[in-house]
């Protein structure tokens, strides 16, 4: 009898839209998600943990569901072709991802980071891989060619994040790459705020290309997860290693949710970024709203990197209410339609306050120094009606007034 699952996993006569030729949009619906031998338009979630062998070790690619998983499989081509790469990896969450990262580390190296770094990433350099001989500093790479004061012979990994979390820093992805390559330094960019679809660090200049794809990937807060793109072949294999050797792979449902999020990316991206616009211009005017931190104002002090490497300024707009700690908590307390909660990309707009939440655990001086204000309130701009979305802010604005 001949196998049904002959490889790869699609109708004989599918194109494989997986490379550069088509567009963003085709390849967010289709790279790695051809019809299968059924025709089934949707990929199938296979719960299998194990795969048959018709004889020891000679199978068709899957023997175990940690090392490899059919949907899962479609999920990794499909974040490879979209950021552009050649090799993609799922995990169980953007810290599991970042975790694997850091296992391809030995004891003694050095790694470099962007000073504001999502709190979990600083939890998993300073807090775990400290412990193990990876010693890491988070330093302020606004000026990229700060950079090169603080790489060191030992130094193996620069770890860039952009835009930055919850300040909306832009990093010259181009010019830190230059920088880094210069010295034999790998670049990793946390790509999750941006997305592939409004920047490619790996076209850049950068390493490697990193997400949490809880955020706008999933798009609709229903999926924690995570991923790592790369061009480089020896990276890859190293990936390769700690994601079958530490296992925090993502499961066949997750990996299903996550391809079905990402196939509406580029609509929903595009109307986050108009949406988010249209707040950033409504808070400039407000009264009660000393600062507004957005890539796509003028006034950003990177604006015009931003221009130069992202499609849009993106979603997320951050601000500070001209006011005190009690201001901003009355001011969360009196939204009704915006929620106040942790994380952001989803559907729905999100406000957080980052002194009291994300970013509780640095100590207030630290904070303070770095603009983490007790006024400063960060919002994930979502796909309501923007209207509703003014009318909403409006009146919290005038329940502290
Ligand atoms: C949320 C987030 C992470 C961590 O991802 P999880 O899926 O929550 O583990 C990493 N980087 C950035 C920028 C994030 O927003």
């Amino acid at each position: 009898m001949v196998s049904q699952f002959e490889q790869p996993i699609r109708r004989e006569n599918a194109m494989s839209v997986n490379d550069g030729d088509f567009g963003f949009a085709t390849r967010s619906i289709h790279a790695g998600q051809e019809p299968d031998e059924t025709g089934a338009v949707m990929p199938a979630i296979y719960l299998s943990t194990t795969f048959a062998q018709s004889g020891p070790g000679s199978h068709k690619g899957f023997e175990y569901a940690r090392s490899q998983n059919p949907t899962r499989k479609r999920l990794e081509e499909n974040l490879a072709s979209l950021e552009g790469g050649k090799y993609g990896f799922a995990f169980a969450s953007g810290c599991a991802a970042t975790t694997a990262v850091a296992a391809c580390l030995s004891q003694g190296d050095h790694v470099v980071s962007v000073d504001d770094v999502y709190g979990g990433t600083f939890r998993i350099f300073d807090k775990v891989f400290r412990k193990f001989g990876i010693a890491t500093d988070f330093v302020d790479l606004q000026n990229p060619l700060a950079l090169k004061d603080h790489l060191r012979p030992n130094t193996k990994l620069v770890w860039l994040e952009t835009p930055t979390n919850p300040l909306l820093h832009i990093l010259d992805v181009r010019t830190l790459s230059d920088i880094a390559r210069h010295m034999h330094v790998p670049v990793l960019v946390d790509n999750t705020f941006a997305t592939p679809c409004l920047q490619q660090p790996i076209k850049l200049g950068a390493t490697l290309a990193l997400h949490s794809t809880t955020k706008y990937l999933g798009g609709h807060s229903d999926v924690v997860g995570g991923a790592i793109v790369t061009s480089d072949p020896e990276w890859a294999e190293r990936i390769r290693f700690v994601q079958n050797a530490l296992g925090g792979v993502p499961g066949p449902v997750d990996s299903f949710m996550v391809l079905r999020g990402i196939k509406t990316l580029s609509v929903r991206m595009e109307r986050h970024a108009q949406n988010a616009k249209a707040i950033a211009d409504f808070l400039t005017k407000s009264p009660r709203v000393s600062e507004v931190i957005y890539p796509g104002l003028r006034s950003h002090p990177q604006h015009a990197t931003c221009e130069s490497q992202m499609l849009s300024p993106g979603g997320m707009v951050s601000f500070r209410i001209a006011g005190t700690l009690a201001d901003s908590v009355k001011f969360l307390k009196s939204l009704r339609l915006i929620t106040c909660a942790e994380s952001l990309g989803g559907v729905e707009t999100l406000i957080g306050h980052p002194s009291t939440m994300t970013h509780a655990s640095i100590p207030k001086e630290i904070r303070e120094e770095r603009g983490i204000t007790d006024n400063l309130l960060r919002i994930s701009v979502g796909l309501e009606d923007v209207q509703d979305l003014k009318v909403d802010l409006e009146n919290a604005f005038l329940a502290i007034s």
